[in-house]
């Protein structure tokens, strides 16, 4: 283990300054595994499960590279790319439409401007738009929403932000909804079951544990968008596509779901060494079966679309190398 190494995944930590100043050679370190966190969302989501299986990939082999990989629970997305950002987190999962409009600095991201030193490690499975709504709300299609009790997500949570567009696509204020609220994923179900709210939204793999708690527990419907919508919303922004959640994944809800859908994608930035990234690559690689049975979401993983699909800022040069020893196209 290199003191570059350590330092360039733990800035803060005082040995760092050690490493510098001291120029203690690396064998000192040899026996001591590094940190490595993975920022997620919140615990009825996909991330969590996701990068607690990647983690755990990866912590397998950790004689041979002393990480020592565990996840966080976090508010989403948007509060993935602020750690990175701000270099409290080496690594985080994020919706690909916030990551490319992190990356140039778009929408979300106007004030705060543009990332260039995130990086990809690969992208891991789809995520759908996602409208939940009470059995008895009188919603049954997307205009419905309008003067009703509406939750749309918590600030830091991708589906604030894919939200927000697509009001903005609707001409859609929030004075529009009779209430509006901001819960965690973890509360919406419970809320939409108390008939706190009419309706929530999330972006998230499907089946997670949010939908199938509001499902199972008071029949709530998913609302497919219209056709038309889809179409306007695909012309307007490149980086979403048109997405189906397939019927009879959750109770009563035998029908599809046409929708707009992301991809989830596992970022860093250009801090991370390259070997750490080779190392995080590599366990997922090796290992993608046991990946995919980690959750019923990420069934699917296709190592030729995981270094592209949904990608959109450079690949880090550590994963890069991975693929290319490995001849997966990139
Ligand atoms: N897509 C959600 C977000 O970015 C998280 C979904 C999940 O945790 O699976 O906030």
């Amino acid at each position: 283990m290199s003191c570059m190494r350590f330092f360039s995944v733990r800035l803060t930590n005082a040995l760092t300054w050690m490493c510098l100043t001291l120029g203690i050679s690396s064998s000192a370190f040899a026996a001591a595994p590094v940190n490595l966190t993975i920022s997620t969302g919140s615990v009825s989501g996909v991330y969590y499960p996701a990068g607690g299986a990647i983690c755990r990939l990866l912590n397998k082999s950790q004689k041979q590279h002393q990480l020592r990989c565990s996840v966080t629970t976090s508010e989403g997305s948007i509060a993935n790319i602020q750690k990175l950002r701000n270099n409290e987190v080496p690594l985080a999962i994020v919706q690909s439409d916030i990551e490319q409009h992190a990356f140039t600095g778009a929408t979300e991201f106007a004030q705060s401007g543009p990332m260039p030193q995130l990086r990809a490690l690969f992208s891991l499975y789809s995520e759908a738009f996602t409208l939940v709504v009470r059995e008895d709300s009188h919603i049954s299609q997307l205009s419905d929403l309008v003067s009703k009790r509406v939750d749309i997500g918590n600030p830091g949570s991708g589906e604030r932000a894919t939200m927000e567009l697509l009001m903005q696509q609707l001409n859609w204020k929030q004075t529009d909804f009779s209430q509006i609220s901001g819960l965690h994923a973890d509360e919406r179900a419970q809320a939409l079951c108390d008939n706190q709210i009419d309706a929530f939204v999330y972006v998230a793999g499907h089946p997670n544990g949010a939908i199938r708690e509001a499902t199972n527990s008071c029949d709530a419907k998913l609302l497919p968008l219209p056709p038309e919508q889809i179409a306007s919303i695909l012309k307007a922004h490149p980086e979403y596509s048109a997405a189906t959640i397939p019927g009879g994944l959750y109770r009563d809800n035998d029908t599809d779901t046409a929708t707009i859908g992301v991809t989830a994608t596992l970022l860093t930035t250009d801090k991370l060494d390259d070997e750490t990234a080779y190392q995080v690559v590599k366990a997922a690689m090796e290992n993608l079966e046991q990946l995919e049975r980690s959750h019923p979401a990420l069934k699917g993983l296709n190592p030729e679309n995981m270094t592209h699909v949904g990608l959109t800022v450079p690949l880090h040069p550590g994963a890069a190398r991975y693929y290319r020893e490995h001849n997966i196209k990139m």
